[in-house]
Formats: C-alpha cells, sequence, structure tokens
C-alpha cells in the first residue's frame, strides 16, 4: 500500500528497454535492487507506437545485453509490436523485479541524507522505497514536446503531436500539416500521405541517411566508440533512416518539406512571408524532453531539462543519482536498443563500487 516503506540498494525508476538493461546489470552484480515502473505490462514507449512502426534495423542488430532480439518471422525489420514481446521474455528471463503499475511521484533527499548511509526516498503511489541509490530510467516518450507558436487558441482543427498518432485510418481525405525535420515525421508522412493530402514543414532541411544505412552503422559507430577510437558523429550520417516505406514515398515525391510556419490560423497555417495553407489537422513531430518530474525534489534539472551528468552518469549535483537511457548526453547512443547495454553496464559499475566503498552489496 502507499504507507508502505521498504529499504533497498538500488531503485531503477522506469521498466523500458534501458530500466531493464540496468536491472540485468544489477542482476549480474548481486545487488539488492527494484524496478519501477507505471505501466501496467512491459515494454515502455515501445507497447504506444503507431500500428506500422517498424525498427530502423534487422533484429540481429538490435539486443540488449546477454540475449539477442530473435528475428520476427516475415520481416527483417521487426515491427514494435516485436519489440514489446522481446522486452516482456527479456524481464522474465532474467527474473528482472519489476514492479507495475508503480508511479514514482517524486525522489526526494530523506533528513539525515549527508550522513553515512544517508537514503533517498522514491515516493509512488504504492508506497516508499529508500534507496542507497536511484538510477532513473524514464525515457522522454511521456513528456512530448510542442514548439510554441502563435494562433493555437484560433485553430479550429485537431492538433496532435506524435504520440497520439496510431495510425493513418482517421485522416482519409484530410489536409494533414506535419511539422518536424525526424525519422517520425519522415515515417509518419510515408504512409499518411497514402490517404491524405499531407504538407510537410520542417525548421531546417530534413537530411536522409545514405539509402543503404541503417541503425547498423549506429552499431558500428557505438563499438568503435567503446573502443575509444574516433570516427564520425551519428549527425554526420543524417537524421533520417531511410526504411523501405521512407524510400517509396521519397520515390512518390511525397517528403518534399517545406519551411518552418510562423503560425496557425483559423483554417489552417501560415508561413513568414505571408502565405498560407488549409488544414483539417495540425500533427506535431517535435520530438520529446526527458522525463524528469519526479526528480523536481532534488534540484538537478540544469535549466534546459536536462540533468548535468559526469563521465559515469552520476548526477553532479547528486551522487547517489544516475541517469540511463535518454540520449548521447547519458551515452552514444543509448536511446537505442543498441546502445541501452553499454550505458547501463557502465552506469552500474559505477554505482556498485561506489556501494561497495560504502561497505554494502
Ligand atoms: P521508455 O521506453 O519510454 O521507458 C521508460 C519507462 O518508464 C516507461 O515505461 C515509462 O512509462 C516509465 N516511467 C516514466 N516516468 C515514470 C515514473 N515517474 N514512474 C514510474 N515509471 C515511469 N530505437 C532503436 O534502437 N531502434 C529503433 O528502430 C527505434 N525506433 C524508434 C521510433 C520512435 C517513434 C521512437 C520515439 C523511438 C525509437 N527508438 C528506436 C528509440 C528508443 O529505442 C525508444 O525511445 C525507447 O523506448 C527508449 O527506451 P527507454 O527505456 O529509455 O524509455
Amino acid at each position: 500500500g502507499r504507507g508502505a516503506v521498504t529499504d533497498v540498494d538500488v531503485a531503477v525508476v522506469g521498466g523500458g528497454q534501458a530500466g531493464i538493461a540496468t536491472g540485468y546489470f544489477l542482476r549480474r552484480a548481486g545487488a539488492d535492487f527494484v524496478v519501477l515502473d507505471d505501466r501496467a505490462t512491459p515494454g515502455g514507449a515501445w507497447t504506444e507506437y503507431w500500428d506500422s512502426l517498424r525498427l530502423f534495423s534487422p533484429a540481429g542488430h538490435s539486443m540488449l545485453p546477454g540475449w539477442w532480439m530473435p528475428p520476427e518471422e516475415g520481416h527483417e525489420y521487426p515491427s514494435a509490436h516485436h519489440v514489446v514481446w522481446y522486452l516482456t521474455e527479456y524481464e522474465r528471463r532474467y527474473r528482472l523485479p519489476v514492479h507495475r503499475p508503480v508511479t514514482v511521484e517524486r525522489v526526494e533527499r530523506e533528513n539525515g541524507h549527508d550522513l553515512p548511509g544517508g537514503r533517498l526516498r522514491v515516493v509512488t503511489d504504492r508506497g516508499t522505497w529508500r534507496a542507497r541509490h536511484v538510477i532513473s530510467a524514464t525515457g522522454n516518450w511521456s513528456a512530448p514536446h510542442l514548439p510554441s507558436i502563435p494562433g493555437r487558441e484560433v485553430f479550429a482543427g485537431r492538433e496532435l503531436h506524435t504520440v497520439d498518432y496510431r495510425g493513418p485510418d482517421d485522416f482519409a481525405g484530410q489536409r494533414v500539416v506535419v511539422v518536424g525535420g525526424g525519422n517520425s515525421a519522415a515515417q509518419i508522412i510515408a504512409e499518411l500521405s497514402l490517404v491524405a493530402d499531407t504538407t510537410w514543414v520542417a525548421a531546417r532541411p530534413p537530411r536522409f541517411m545514405p539509402d543503404d544505412v541503417d541503425a547498423r552503422a549506429l552499431f558500428d559507430l557505438a563499438t568503435r566508440r567503446g573502443r575509444g577510437e574516433e570516427g564520425p558523429g551519428v549527425g554526420d550520417l543524417g537524421d533520417i533512416v531511410v526504411v523501405p516505406s521512407v524510400r517509396e514515398a521519397r520515390e512518390r515525391g511525397a517528403l518534399k518539406a517545406e519551411p518552418m510556419i510562423e503560425r496557425l490560423t483559423p483554417g489552417g497555417v501560415a508561413w513568414p512571408d505571408g502565405s498560407t495553407l488549409e488544414a483539417d489537422a495540425v500533427l506535431w513531430c517535435t520530438g520529446f524532453r526527458p522525463a524528469l518530474g519526479h526528480l523536481v525534489p532534488l534540484g538537478v534539472d540544469d535549466g534546459h531539462g536536462r540533468v548535468r551528468v559526469g563521465a559515469d552518469n552520476r548526477a553532479v549535483a547528486e551522487p547517489r543519482l544516475s541517469m540511463v537511457g535518454y540520449g548521447d548526453w547519458t551515452g552514444f547512443a543509448s536511446a537505442t536498443i543498441i546502445g541501452a547495454g553499454r550505458t547501463a553496464k557502465s552506469t552500474v559499475a559505477a554505482v556498485t563500487e561506489a556501494l561497495e566503498r560504502e561497505g554494502r552489496v
């Protein structure tokens, strides 16, 4: 119940791929830990992606530590549904102590936290965990970002974000403006443009990766970086992976982007040069921010919606807190399936070392 208090060495907040990869290494280290996740079922954000979404890379290039993702029958690029299955089996395989659904409302310093053995309190809707160390792995999906733009209050059509999109069916025959220069926008337009009149709008011209580059290239980059070798960054490859649906749409001419709009109007959108376009819906594929609401009491936000971390992913302002899986700032490619393991491994190594110094674990 809400009033229960449990002591634990490590509490992981978030049970998506980053949280369970972290759990894998905590289990291997013999740590006393829990993973707390607010969803009813495993899979993290993968449970909410649109129906047609496919992985950037073949199953054989997507793995969490210890167990390669098996291929999905009949598909080189696995579906989100398959990833959910993989993450579900992964938790079971490694008997990870994931508690669901448990919403972490806040992480706060306990009185006397600065004394030896002092703890952080992880306060949830199902009780409190007193932890020596907290690893935050809450992802970005629950903090969708919409740019501030004038006219929102007058626009009579529908406004949605990537998180609201499930499939093209309820846009059939409509005029849809899709905003954003990344993979979500490109993949959604690829299928939406088959049934709707789509206009793509992006703050800068979208950059496609070469057609023969998929996340395998990311994997190779991550491996080389892991060995300390220099090489190109992810950004140097371009932003948009040319998965088959995107290639097809580009060949059809459906993926030509317009410059960024300036405001919404009652009937649509307007550009800085005064030109306008009628629209039934505006779909914001404008990304996410790290989901850090539970960390507010710790005062670790760097003012830009992130937490300043050291090389071991520990928060500079609170060394009992580590951050995993949010993006390159928590480890190279750490927000991808293939990158999550590397960052989880080094983070757990630093945490268990610190706990051992205190004579625990
Ligand atoms: P999440 O999956 O979001 O997991 C975080 C978990 O924490 C969730 O269950 C969440 O509900 C929970 N949570 C949040 N706040 C709290 C709280 N306060 N208390 C308790 N629980 C909480 N990566 C690839 O490698 N290949 C791909 O092809 C690929 N495609 C992608 C396509 C899209 C559209 C998107 C958005 C991302 C894609 N990614 C891909 C990137 C990445 O793999 C996913 O974003 C992944 O879900 C990130 O995992 P995570 O564990 O960090 O976060």
